[in-house]
């Protein structure tokens, strides 16, 4: 079992604009077991939207899924 580093809350903008994808977008989703952004999707930038790590945009690391926990302050019928 990965250890846990960091607590996402995905209905938190402040976590939002911290944590973003390879390519700098805020726009990602959590899938079960990688994240997928939605502007890398829109095929503009030669760029996978599919991806297992999200920078952090405070400290400048890099924090893979198995690493993420994602909390949620309301439910949000997107994630379920
Ligand atoms: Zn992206």
């Amino acid at each position: 079992m990965p250890e846990i580093s960091i607590r996402i809350d995905l209905n938190d903008d402040a976590d939002r604009w911290r944590y973003r994808c390879p390519a700098g977008h805020t726009q990602w989703t959590a899938v079960n077991h990688h994240f997928w952004c939605a502007a890398c999707a829109k095929g503009w930038q030669d760029v996978d939207p599919v991806f297992e790590e999200l920078h952090d945009l405070k400290t400048g690391e890099t924090i893979h899924r198995d690493r993420i926990a994602f909390v949620e302050k309301r439910p949000s019928p997107i994630w379920a």
